[in-house]
């Protein structure tokens, strides 16, 4: 059985929690798409070229937990804007969202450029204070020294230049179901997201 949902929507909306969470519930896996030009960022932060370094990405360079911090955030978002990035990374993506199983795959562009054929499509999103305020726990609480003004303006900054890159842009897909978690526990966007899901399978 192939079925794959993609997700959608600016930094730090909730995706990564919904994907985990609609994986889990439907036995899928999940592919947090991010990781893949967080990946290629982090090398270009320790001197690589940036196409170089999305050819010879490996499934391995996934797991380095220094993906997450704001630098290396800033850095996939520029290197996300090189379309010969995008394109090294495009098979890896299409091989996951088609195996046997079922999967999510959350991101930026996946309902619009890689996987326009998905059986569900969600676009999530909540406002840009709400999403600073949580991406700002989730830092501090990883005992990183950030502050709310430095972690807006990071949000900001990079879901400017993901939604104006000529490269895959930030945009809902046409058929997406819009999810605004602004106003949601992580329980209410988890229901929402499992309940699109579930009428998709019927
Ligand atoms: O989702 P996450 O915040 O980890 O993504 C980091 C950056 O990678 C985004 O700001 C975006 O520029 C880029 N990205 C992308 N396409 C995807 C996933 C992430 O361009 N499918």
């Amino acid at each position: 059985m192939r079925f794959t949902v993609a997700i959608d929507g600016p930094a730090a909306a909730g995706k990564g929690t919904i994907s985990k969470a609609v994986a889990a519930h439907f036995g899928f896996a999940y592919l947090d798409t991010g990781l893949l030009y967080r990946a290629v960022g982090a090398k270009v932060l320790a001197g690589a070229a940036p196409i170089a370094a999305a050819q010879t990405l490996d499934p391995v360079d996934l797991e380095d937990d220094s993906l997450r911090t704001p630098q290396v955030a800033q850095a996939a978002s520029e290197v996300a804007a090189i379309p010969e990035v995008r394109e090294a990374l495009i098979a890896f993506q299409q091989s996951f969202a088609a195996r046997e199983g079922g999967a999510v795959l959350d991101g930026r562009d996946i309902g619009t450029v890689i996987c326009p054929g998905a059986d569900v499509k969600l676009f999530v999103t909540a406002s840009p204070v709400c999403r600073a305020e949580r991406r700002f726990k989730e830092l501090s609480d990883k005992g990183m020294a950030v502050t709310f003004d430095t972690v807006l303006a990071d949000v900001k900054e990079r879901d400017a230049r993901d939604r104006s890159r000529a490269a895959a842009p930030l945009v809902p897909a046409e058929d997406a179901v819009l999810l605004d978690t602004s106003e949601l526990t992580v329980e209410q966007a988890i229901a929402a997201a499992v309940g699109v899901v579930t009428k998709a399978r019927i």
